[in-house]
């Protein structure tokens, strides 16, 4: 067995991995995916799917849907994201995450997901619901780590996964040191690759692949896949700290608020204007340093993402990529 045997994802027959995905792209130079909401009602899910229907055209690496609040939202996560494998062209990744579960519902969600046809998993530990900065609560036949969650996913069957990192260390590790670690023994654990939490300055997601790969340069050469999130209004950036547990660089907030004025009212456009500028720098950097997708936060609208993808010379009536 070579080195590079060791390092290569487990090969299942019928769905590809992300990896395998990724590594099918080879007309591009760099992939990119995105990522969708579960929608809350039958308005959102008409809007999902007008958005699904234009990313089909641009032939993303995979598409993962986000998983959350309980009830009857969780069940047409699963029911979507089944479709999304069925219906469509594309790769669906389903989120999976800890909060609020059994093992037996985990295991059994995943293979109501198998059963849809899903192969691939983003395990994730959750936040608390409600407040996201709140105390996290195990559930009492649950799992305390995304760690614990990759091996039980690894163990159900030909599952591929993959799990969260964060370039500015996750907001409860003690340290960037233990936040390494903790991410070195979920890919050691089995997962393939992870994706970056969403980060607004590449020095971070730059400093991130350099501690991995200090720290074990094996797991390193795991694709980090980076996520952006192109900012289309002043709500926008507040998501976007509520959603990283932070606030945007001063440099990126300073342009932003420049564009949106003094005056009473936002201007919305300039400031979707350099919010799409802002989110191209970035993309261009972060193909200059050599990532090896780019994954998009889309809310479910397809134009923002598309016209960053268009600045950067992607097609947008792409033909299909052979495999
Ligand atoms: C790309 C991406 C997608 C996401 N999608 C969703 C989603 O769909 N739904 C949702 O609710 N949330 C989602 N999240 C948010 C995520 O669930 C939270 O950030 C959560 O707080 C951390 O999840 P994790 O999987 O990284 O947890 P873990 O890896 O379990 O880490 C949680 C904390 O515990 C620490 N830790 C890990 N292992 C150990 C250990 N052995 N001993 C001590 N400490 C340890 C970590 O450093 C971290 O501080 C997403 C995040 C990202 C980056």
């Amino acid at each position: 067995m070579t080195f590079d045997d060791l390092r290569r994802p487990p090969n299942v027959s019928g769905t590809p991995s992300v990896v395998q995905s990724l590594r099918a792209q080879g007309g591009r130079a760099v992939p990119f995916s995105v990522e969708f909401n579960p929608p809350r009602d039958a308005a959102a899910e008409a809007r999902l799917w007008r958005a699904v229907r234009e990313f089909e055209r641009m032939h993303p690496a995979f598409v993962s849907m986000t998983y959350g609040a309980g009830g009857s939202t969780r069940d047409r996560t699963v029911r979507v994201t089944g479709q999304l494998a069925q219906e469509t062209i594309l790769l669906p990744v389903a989120h999976l995450t800890a909060v609020g579960h059994s093992v037996a519902e985990l295991r059994s969600l995943v293979g109501a997901y198998a059963d849809s046809g899903i192969k691939n998993i983003l395990v994730l530990r959750g936040d608390p619901p409600g407040d996201p900065l709140g105390e996290w609560e195990k559930h009492p036949q649950g799992v305390a780590y995304a760690e614990e969650l990759v091996r039980i996913v690894r163990d159900l069957g030909d599952f591929h996964v993959g799990v969260a990192s964060f370039p500015q260390g996750h907001h409860r590790s003690p340290s960037l040191e233990h936040d390494t670690e903790f991410l070195a023994a979920k890919l050691r654990a089995g997962a393939e690759y992870s994706i970056t939490q969403m980060f607004f300055d590449v020095e971070h997601y730059l400093r991130l692949r350099d501690r991995l790969a200090a720290f074990d340069p094996v797991e390193a050469e795991k694709p980090i896949i980076p996520e952006l999130m192109p900012v289309t209004s002043l709500r926008t950036v507040a998501r976007a700290e509520e959603l990283c547990g932070r606030p945007l660089p001063g440099h990126v907030l300073e342009r932003l608020h420049r564009a949106a004025g003094d005056g009473s009212e936002e201007n919305r456009a300039a400031v979707r204007e350099v919010g799409i500028e802002i989110a191209t720098e970035m993309g261009q950097r972060l193909i200059d340093e050599g990532a090896p997708c780019l994954h998009f936060i889309t809310l479910n609208f397809a134009k923002a993402t598309s016209e960053v993808l268009t600045n950067l010379g992607y097609g947008v009536t792409a033909a299909p990529l052979s495999a």
